[in-house]
């Protein structure tokens, strides 16, 4: 048996990479052999050589592994120069050091194979693969050739790629039967990056067949997922489905005419993914969720705050200012918001910390300043103001103690800043923060927030974790110090926490007088303000 079966995988190991992998023994970078019975749904995608591919994928799917051995495949039987480009020059390092070097290493039919051996480039036979950055325009342009195989095509810079995707029409013209283009990729919102791709592809589904009622269907959350038995279930007879129900799916198009294959893996079917991981994952944040779990685009209303956001916010008029509380970003310049629950009435910038203490004193305001980076003068007003006046810093909510976690005795308190940001940001998109102040007054305000945006970023462990940025070289001080007096605003309350986290949509449905441009201010419903105010608690 064994010999003929060799001599089968002999004929075909150069047009099927399958062949290929098993006539060699492959291994992956870890020393495992590359096996198919449970990684069934990758046996369509090893063989499929349709000249453009999209993959819209989940984290840990195996993808990384046949994309390099899918390259290198193609390069000794078909003659074709490579470029696998990833979203940065480090990413490269981190991707060819780590991933395809041991590959190399631990196949001896890979090392026969290369040639020129660097990071950013090996010699396979007589071909060529590059690996690049996708940040680097020159990086683009001296190199051509004829497949072109994007790797975290929504994270990568899409003019370099364009510039890519033009070298390619280059080797396209001497090599017609070539000039392939795969992207691949955690998909990130929806209208952009793989997702435009899996829209126009023939948008494969892996459909799993219940062996109880028989019903054929791709696996989709929650409908398939028992949360008390935390296993995966039919969604029409709700019975658990065995793991080999899921390694014996099959890809069904939903499209016939099209000619770009798509592949959606969703971490539901991977076999060797637990119900209760993906639960887990359920609880975090959605985004992540999302995009790395289920492998489907996602967009959050609450990644940034436009100016709009905060116009509509807008309530210009009548502040009693009592009960007030101020948060200030520390810096060379001091960044202040002054508000109590009916809205936030000032805010500025001044040099002097003297200037500070005195708005304390003026309003007798519960005060957070941060700590960083001069934590001096802070720390002697909260010395001066027990229980009036706090330092803050930002401190990841890893025990789960809170969002905010406050410590009189030390004059402390600590917030998650991803999360305290995103409630911050999620107040004001659902209107629940009011500014009696007009957009004039708001404008160096309103130019801090648009300078920041939400981003999934991976840890140095690469874990996938949602952060605050700022873009590069801007101010963001207004922003942290809304986050500071929305903290402060807390100990102001006593009726307890206003930063409940998650909440649902906010109930208000009217919507706030606004500020004309030429200043002219439709008359305000104080009592409906302050009822907005006290539904906040
Ligand atoms: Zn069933």
């Amino acid at each position: 048996m064994r010999s003929s079966r060799t001599i089968d995988l002999d004929k075909i190991e150069s047009f099927n990479c399958i062949a290929w992998i098993l006539k060699n023994n492959l291994k992956n970078e870890n020393g495992n052999p590359i096996e198919f019975k449970d990684h069934t749904f990758l046996i369509d995608p090893y063989l499929d050589n349709t000249p453009k591919q999209v993959i819209k994928k989940a984290a840990q799917v195996g993808w990384s592994t046949l994309a390099i051995i899918r390259s290198f495949h193609l390069a000794r039987f078909a003659g074709a120069n490579i470029i696998h480009t990833f979203p940065s020059r480090n990413m490269s390092k981190d991707f060819v050091v780590p991933k395809i070097d041991p590959l190399i290493a631990r196949n001896k039919v890979l090392k026969d194979l290369v040639g020129v051996d660097t990071v950013a480039l090996k010699q396979v036979a007589d071909r060529y693969i590059y690996y690049r950055g996708s940040y680097e325009q020159t990086e683009a342009i001296s190199i051509s050739a004829s497949i072109l195989i994007n790797d975290e095509f929504d994270r990568s810079n899409q003019k370099v790629l364009k510039t890519y995707r033009s070298r390619l029409d280059d080797a396209k013209r001497e090599n017609p039967d070539l000039g392939w283009e795969w992207q691949f990729s955690n998909p990130s919102i929806p209208g952009y990056g793989v997702d435009v791709w899996w829209e126009r592809s023939d948008q494969k589904h892996w459909f799993v067949k219940c062996p109880y009622c028989r019903h054929d269907w791709y696996l989709k959350f929650p409908d398939n997922i028992d949360f008390d038995k935390k296993v995966r279930i039919c969604a029409k007879c709700h019975r658990t489905l065995p793991r080999h129900s899921l390694v014996k799916g099959r890809w069904v198009k939903k499209k016939r005419d099209s000619d770009i294959s798509g592949y959606w893996i969703s971490q539901m079917f991977i076999p060797w993914i637990s119900a209760d991981k993906i639960i887990d994952d359920s609880l975090g944040d959605p985004e992540i969720f999302h995009n790395f779990t289920l492998g489907e685009p996602y967009v959050s209303k609450d990644t940034s705050v436009t100016r709009e956001a905060i116009i509509k916010c807008l309530a210009p008029g009548y502040n009693p200012r009592t009960n007030v509380a101020i948060g200030v970003d520390n810096a060379v310049n001091k960044t202040y918001v002054i508000g109590n629950k009916f809205g936030i009435f000032e805010v500025g910038e001044t040099e002097d910390w003297a200037e500070i203490e005195r708005m304390r004193n003026h309003y007798n305001a519960i005060m957070v300043v941060d700590a960083n980076p001069y934590p001096h003068i802070p720390q002697k007003m909260a010395m001066k103001y027990p229980g009036r006046v706090f330092i803050h810093y930002y401190q990841q909510d890893k025990k789960k103690l809170g969002i905010i976690r406050w410590d009189s005795q030390e004059c402390t308190v600590r917030s998650d800043r991803t999360k305290v940001i995103d409630d911050v940001v999620a107040s004001i998109n659902a209107r629940d923060i009011t500014f009696n102040l007009t957009e004039r007054q708001l404008e160096d305000y309103i130019y801090h927030w648009r300078n920041v945006y939400r981003v999934i970023k991976p840890t140095p462990m690469g874990i996938m974790k949602p952060t605050w940025e700022v873009i590069e070289g801007k101010p963001d001080h207004f922003a942290h110090a809304t986050v500071y007096w929305r903290i402060a605003m807390e100990m102001t309350l006593s009726s307890g926490h206003i930063v409940d986290a998650p909440r649902p949509e906010s109930t208000r449905s009217s919507a706030h007088p606004t500020a004309t441009a030429d200043m002219t201010i439709p008359a305000l419903d104080l009592k409906e303000v302050a009822e907005r105010a006290m539904r906040k608690r």
